[in-house]
């Protein structure tokens, strides 16, 4: 068993008077290594230091050297101040301080961080004469948590400030408001196809192309402004202050002219562009939440303009933004729920007028709105990035329909189904193969299947799309561009591109027998194509007057209300061959 201490009257302590028991424990406290204890009179003068206090902050200085003298002869104004004030205070209240986080400031050696409690000094009959208290070193418990603090507010990449520091400085400036009048300007700023760089170049280089803008935006800022990294391609820029007449197309411009301009590094061009959008207030009670909306809804109208460029919030746009945000959520839902379908649109042979394939066109039947076209959400889709599950749908449901025709019979041999097909299909590397399993599936020949590609996806697009298109042509399945002559394409890049038929652009059609020039235009493209083995199909024929001067213009097949409507897969049969067509009621 541990053994016990006795309780005894007659111990050490009946050998030292009560006062020699306390100076021993008083000394003892006093010599503690790294405790700092100082006893102060109603001046702050010191009376008694300890040990630990002279070793830390005053080398070389002896107990005798430091009695008498203040924090004045001692650290450098900030600390020395303060410390008289907290001390005062005591003296004037009798309130402790406990456990204060102070910077103690020297004037010639680091400041140090301490943790300082202070308490009043009283006499025996508990008059306040001073002061007294003990702190110690919490330097480097403040520096790891500063390192913390400042990684949780900043970005590694860039070392802008992230959207936690953000938020913060955008509330503060929003409260300044109310004592300076003035405006704030959130800029949301996103970088255009920035993906692109790092696909092709790698993410160490995509980082370096985000270093290079956090530089050209912190340069555009002014130093009372805030420039952020969101994360990824996304950056923000927060401008205080801002005179009323100060005008923020200014700094719209700026920015999108900063970032744009020409940036080499190693050989490579990343240079890049920025879609800014602006929102302004000089309302202090501003919900920046908000804000950070409006300002992302204004950035993209500026992607939907044509990137590259600014736009300025308007309350309008808004409710675009609410009402394609509405329509991308039933869009998905309409994919779960088999709300989309097909019609198809017969195309004839010019000259013996037989059916020589047919288009599908995508619908939507919208459970509230009814059958919804898609030039109303095509494009929303294609933003959105649920293009490809609307285009898979097409491809499959429209190779499914045709493989039951061919089975019923009766088609002409050169029968072809036609689904166009978005830009965005033709960078993915797996797409060819895609078609070519689901031609398999339902068992068809690929010259059966013709795809669709608006003339303006292939303006400046790079390589892959090349490739796509060459793997799917020698697969035999064929290729058309679709709305041919509004884009810039030449027929000799076509040609290269192995298209195999051009769709004239209904605008061109619609001004025949308007101006002699588009005829002129068809005809020379016409025979131009004829020359490359291409052959031409006129769009949107609604007149016998234009399908009579397409003739002439040796134009080989039409497309068009005149002929027939998009129709269900049912309505299709009364074109089988044997069956010419008459113009269709509207
Ligand atoms: P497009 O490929 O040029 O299709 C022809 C469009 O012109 C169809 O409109 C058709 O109904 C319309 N049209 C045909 N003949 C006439 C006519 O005589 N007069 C007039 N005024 N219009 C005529 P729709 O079905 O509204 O499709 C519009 C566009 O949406 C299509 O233009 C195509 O670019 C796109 N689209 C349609 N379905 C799909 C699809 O499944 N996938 C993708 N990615 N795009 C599609
Ligand atoms: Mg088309
Ligand atoms: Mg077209």
């Amino acid at each position: 068993m541990a053994k016990r201490p006795k309780s005894n009257p007659g111990g050490l302590g009946s050998k030292l008077s009560p006062g020699e028991i306390e100076r021993l424990c008083m000394r003892n406290l006093l010599d503690l290594p790294g405790e700092r204890i100082f006893f102060k009179d109603l001046e702050s003068r010191f009376l008694v230091v300890s040990r630990g206090l002279l070793e830390d902050q005053l080398p070389g200085w002896s107990s005798a050297d430091v009695i008498g003298k203040t924090d004045f002869d001692i650290f450098s104004e900030p600390h020395a101040v303060a410390a008289f004030e907290d001390e005062q205070r005591i003296i004037r209240t009798g309130e402790p301080i406990v456990g204060k986080i102070e910077r103690e400031t020297f004037r010639n050696r680091p400041d140090v961080w301490v943790s300082t409690t202070k308490f009043p000094l009283r006499d025996d009959e508990g008059r306040i004469i001073g002061s007294f208290g003990i702190s110690r070193d919490v330097t480097a418990q403040m520096v790891a948590e500063q390192a913390l603090t400042y990684q949780s507010l900043h970005d590694t990449v860039t070392g802008l400030v992230n959207r936690v520091a953000l938020r913060d400085r955008l509330s503060q400036s929003l409260a300044l408001l109310e004592r300076q009048p003035g405006q704030v300007a959130l800029l949301f700023i996103d970088l255009d196809n920035f993906k692109t760089i790092n696909d092709s170049f790698g993410h160490e280089t995509g980082d370096k192309v985000l270093v290079e803008v956090a530089r050209r935006l912190t340069s555009v800022a002014r130093r009372a402004d805030t420039v952020a990294r969101l994360g990824g391609d996304e950056f923000v820029m927060l401008c205080t202050a801002l005179r009323a007449d100060d005008d923020p197309r200014l700094l719209g411009e700026r920015v999108v002219r900063t970032v744009a301009k020409p940036f080499i590094e190693g050989g490579l061009d990343l240079s890049i562009t920025a879609s800014v959008g602006i929102v302004l207030t000089d309302d202090p009670i501003a919900d920046p939440g908000q804000l950070f909306q409006d300002a992302d809804i204004a950035m993209y109208r500026a992607k939907d303009t044509g990137k590259n460029c600014f736009q300025i919030f308007s309350p309008s746009q808004r409710a675009r933004a609410v009402a394609s945000h509405v329509l991308e959520r039933e869009l998905r839902e309409a994919l779960d729920a088999s709300q989309l379908f097909l019609l198809y649109q017969p195309l004839f042979s010019i000259e013996d007028r037989s059916l020589r394939g047919v288009e599908a066109l995508v619908r939507w039947n919208h459970p509230t709105r009814g059958i919804v076209l898609p030039l109303e959400f095509i494009s929303l889709a294609e933003e959105r990035g649920l293009i490809t599950r609307i285009d898979s749908y097409v491809l499959d449901e429209a190779c499914r329909q045709l493989s039951v025709w061919l089975r019923e019979g009766g088609w002409s041999s050169e029968f072809t189904v036609a689904v166009n097909i978005s830009g965005r299909q033709l960078v993915d590397p797996g797409f060819a193969a895609y078609v070519a399993k689901t031609l398999a599936l339902h068992g068809l020949e690929p010259s059966r299947l013709c795809l669709e590609i608006t003339e303006t996806t292939l303006n400046g697009e790079a390589g892959d799309v090349e490739t796509t298109l060459a793997a799917l042509s020698g697969q035999g399945v064929r290729l058309a561009i679709d709305d041919y002559g509004t884009g810039y394409s030449t027929l000799a890049h076509l040609h290269r591109l192995r298209v195999d038929i051009l769709k004239i652009d209904r605008s061109f059609i619609e001004q025949i027998g308007r101006t002699e020039r588009d005829s002129e235009i068809i005809a020379a493209v016409t025979a131009m194509s004829h020359a490359l083995g291409m052959s031409v199909v006129g769009e949107g024929i609604a007149t016998s007057e234009q399908l009579d001067e397409l003739a002439s213009l040796d134009c080989d097949q039409v497309q068009g209300f005149l002929f027939a409507h998009p129709l269900p897969a049912e309505g299709i049969a009364e074109f089988r061959r044997g069956a010419t067509p008459r113009p269709a009621s509207p």
